[in-house]
């Protein structure tokens, strides 16, 4: 290791670049905060790239009571939607209903049921998948999104995929999110608004030296270490919360996390429209098929426990074959091996509340600040949703503010994200708009510029009057000058970064093409740097 320099003074040290170090570095920075925050690799590089992707209050949470994370994140999808409505938009998710339809046995709602309606035995009457329904519709207020209707899968095209013995569905609502974009348009926005974004920086030692912290970074390239001196800390570290208590922090602490695998298989298309479906398991599990960048369905996911963050999750083949016989049982063309494209897999870091099973431990979030007198404070977090992560944000800086007295308010509600300042429906206007500037993109090209940057597609675009003008065309669409735009503000180092989290072209790709990017964005990088503050284009549209 070469020597600490003292780097730099700031009010929050931020550890950890998935959504909620982002969704925090960003509201704290626009409260005047000084602000720096450390990813050890690249942003949204563990669970916050790995989820459903789904705004969603949690259809299934209503089981387990969780009403008030129900409730907020209900009422967080429009808010997100409006601030986003390029990387978010709403769908429609079809539940087919069937008389043994089973939930979790030890949920409460089991437990009531199995008291006065025994001879149900774990079974869910109609009546009471439409009572939760109602209640889905209506806790959270809705404004943009339709409420439940019910299906008869006999006449509906939803129903012509399914098995026979589905005649009637419900239909609902939730809205769709690209979980890694969002982590990136936060780290910007962050950046835009002075916070210090550092990728590729692992955060080695945090030591509390009477009323500040003096943290060490390690560049994970250079293995250079810089000092950082901070009045407060922030434990943002995701699946490695505890480990950056106990070992970076050095604290003793009686907080736990556990670390709950979720994996996702990706198959070719399987269905030919737009709506999502929501499966119930014989095992009380449910599942998700989701119609996946264009060509593609998502099935997801699993609940199983996870012992050590340190283990780099994967989907198993047991797995896959779960996920596939499961989503067999509804279809009518049963899912083969060689249909699966794709598989990823996360792991949730949730609060240790001691359930027994990972299915029944708490989704809600859980903040802690740990202090002792005048000592600088830490603030731990465990658990969260995306969906919540804006939300989860607002309550760590009701936290962290009564350190900082001159902080500004809550302030992120209605403020939208880089390229998301356009109306939620505005999606086609701008698709036409931009092929009518730049004839030679397709429209699955010109959508897909639009649904990652929104109004900013036109900056990467630029002047370019023909296919040419963008530079050198690797594969699917990518050309140089999306590369470097990546590259200089986006903080991609990697094809990685580019093919699988700012955008999911890996699908459409083969091996040769993602390694030969890879080639070129490392000759490339010796040049390109993260946004400069001054430099944010979108800063003026707020
Ligand atoms: C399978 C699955 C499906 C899900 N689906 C949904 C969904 O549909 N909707 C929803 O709302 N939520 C969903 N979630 C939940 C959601 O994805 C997570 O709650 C959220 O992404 C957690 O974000 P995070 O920032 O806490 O953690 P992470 O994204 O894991 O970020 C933590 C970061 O800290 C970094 N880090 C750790 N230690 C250090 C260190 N010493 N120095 C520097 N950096 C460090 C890590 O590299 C990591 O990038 C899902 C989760 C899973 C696993």
């Amino acid at each position: 290791m070469s020597p600490k320099e003292q780097k730099s003074e700031v009010d929050l040290f931020v550890v950890g670049g998935g959504i909620n170090g982002c969704g925090i570095a960003r509201d704290a920075a626009g409260r005047g905060l000084s602000v720096a925050l450390a990813e050890m690799n690249d942003l949204a590089s563990a669970t916050s790239s790995a989820s459903t992707k789904l705004f969603h209050g949690g259809l299934r949470y209503l089981e387990f009571f969780e009403v008030r994370l129900v409730r907020e994140a209900l009422k967080e999808r429009e808010t997100l939607l409006r601030a986003m409505p390029h990387i978010s938009w709403p769908m429609r998710f079809v539940l087919p209903y069937h008389k043994d339809m089973r939930f979790e046995g030890n949920t409460p709602t089991s437990k009531i049921l199995s008291l006065v309606m025994p001879w149900m035995r774990g079974r869910r009457p109609a009546w009471l998948i439409r009572f939760g329904l109602f209640l889905y519709d209506h806790l959270g207020g809705r404004k943009i999104l339709p409420g439940t209707t019910t299906v008869d899968l006999a006449a509906d095209p939803v129903g012509k995929p399914l098995q026979n013995r589905f005649a009637k569905a419900y239909e609902y609502s939730d809205c769709w999110i690209e979980d890694s974009r969002l982590v990136v348009l936060n780290a910007r926005d962050a950046q835009a608004r002075g916070a210090q974004i550092m990728t590729r920086t692992k955060v080695v030692s945090a030591e509390r030296i009477d009323d500040v912290w003096h943290i060490t970074t390690e560049d994970q390239s250079t293995k250079e270490t810089q000092l950082t001196v901070a009045r407060m800390l922030v434990n943002a570290g995701g699946p490695w919360v505890e480990e950056i208590i106990r070992n970076t922090a050095r604290i003793n602490s009686s907080e736990g996390v556990r670390l709950v695998r979720g994996s996702h298989i990706v198959t070719r298309k399987l269905f030919d429209h737009d709506k999502c479906y929501f499966f119930q398991g014989e095992d009380g599990r449910i599942i998700f098929a989701i119609p996946y960048e264009t060509d593609f369905t998502l099935i997801g996911t699993t609940d199983a426990d996870h012992e050590d963050a340190s283990v780099k999750p994967q989907c198993t083949e047991a797995e896959a074959d779960y996920l596939r016989a499961f989503a067999s049982n509804y279809f009518k063309q049963p899912i083969p091996k060689d249909d699966i494209v794709w598989s990823y897999s996360g792991v949730r870091p949730l609060y240790d509340d001691g359930a027994s099973s990972a299915t029944a431990a708490t989704r809600d979030y859980v903040l802690k600040v740990n202090q002792d007198g005048e000592a600088a404070p830490l603030l731990n977090i465990f658990g969260g949703k995306i969906t919540t992560y804006r939300k989860l944000a607002e309550s760590a800086l009701e936290k962290i503010t009564p350190f900082f007295p001159k902080a500004g308010p809550d302030w992120t509600a209605g403020v939208s994200l880089p390229g998301g300042d356009f109306p939620v429906d505005g999606v086609a206007s701008l698709i036409q708009e931009l092929r009518e500037t730049y004839p030679f993109l397709d429209d699955f090209w010109a959508r897909r510029l639009i649904r990652a940057y929104g109004t900013e597609a036109r900056l990467i675009l630029g002047d370019a009057k023909s296919i040419g003008d963008m530079g050198k065309a690797f594969a699917a669409t990518l050309t140089e000058r999306e590369i470097i735009w990546l590259m200089d503000k986006e903080y991609a180092r990697t094809a990685e970064d580019v093919v699988w989290r700012r955008s999911r072209l890996g699908l459409r790709m083969s091996k040769a093409e993602i390694a030969e990017l890879d080639t070129w964005m490392t000759n490339a990088g010796k040049d390109a740097g993260p946004m400069a503050k001054d430099e944010a284009p979108h800063i003026e549209a707020l």
